[in-house]
């Protein structure tokens, strides 16, 4: 691409955010104006379709929507944190795993998934042919929780839209799901992981397999004979 189109691009889509920015102000001060709706009529969703579709706006790449979170100060997990853990992998992957959040390791070198329970991620993905650099991998929260307790609702809210936008950029076929809360985000469901496993579920048209967390593996060997069939259902939806 030429630097003048690369331009031309980046204006646009400079343009485009600047848009959605104006939009999002002028619904909060008609917020707080008192304004309590809008007319969603079928003839008012018309006149809106005519003006064009989500897919005609440029979508936004990883890089935009890293520079994006900045050094995020979104939620009180950014006050003990050392390091943001946005993701790592092929930005065009085809799958994406997705665990919880950040551990000790992964906050002092910046990189998802690479403690103990990494390196069984790391040898699941493996298994199953692929390698950490042909898949992308992430966590619903990007920063570690003290003492790497749960993630809090308001923590999960902070910091989930960026997990969707990353998504929605990288539009991978099949999503891995790692645990409860990956699950149970994703799918906006209280359902435990036990019950939400080894099946396929829908996240905008993108199909979700939930498998146990590696750190739960490592505290319940016996279970991984349970991932490994879950991991044969992935690649068979690969088509690997
Ligand atoms: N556990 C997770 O859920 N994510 C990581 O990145 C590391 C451990």
């Amino acid at each position: 691409m030429t630097s003048n189109l690369k331009n031309i691009n980046r204006d646009a889509k400079e343009g485009f955010h600047a848009a959605v920015n104006e939009i999002k102000d002028t619904l909060r001060f008609l917020a707080e104006s008192g304004c309590k709706g809008f007319d969603c009529s079928k003839e008012s969703l018309k006149i809106m379709e005519s003006w064009g579709h989500k897919e005609d706006f440029l979508p936004e790449t990883l890089e935009e929507i890293r520079i994006d979170l900045g050094d995020c100060r979104r939620c009180g997990l950014s006050e003990n944190r050392k390091n943001i853990v946005f993701g790592t992998g092929d930005p065009n992957a085809r799958l994406v795993f997705v665990g919880e959040g950040p551990g000790y390791d992964e906050d002092q070198k910046g990189e998802p998934f690479v403690g103990a329970a990494g390196r069984l991620l790391t040898k699941i993905i493996e298994a199953i042919k692929y390698t950490r650099e042909r898949v992308y991998i992430c966590n619903i929260i990007k920063c570690r929780p003290p003492k790497n307790r749960n993630p809090l609702p308001n923590e999960i809210e902070a910091c989930s839209p960026f997990l969707k936008r990353q998504i929605a950029a990288i539009k991978p076929d099949v999503i891995c799901a790692l645990g409860t809360f990956a699950a149970q985000t994703l799918l906006e469901t209280k359902e435990p992981i036990s019950k939400l496993k080894g099946r396929f579920h829908d996240y905008n048209g993108i199909r979700v397999l939930p498998t146990y967390h590696p750190a739960y593996l490592l505290r319940n060997p016996g279970k991984k004979r349970d991932v490994w069939e879950d991991m044969k259902k992935l690649m068979k939806a690969l088509g690997d």
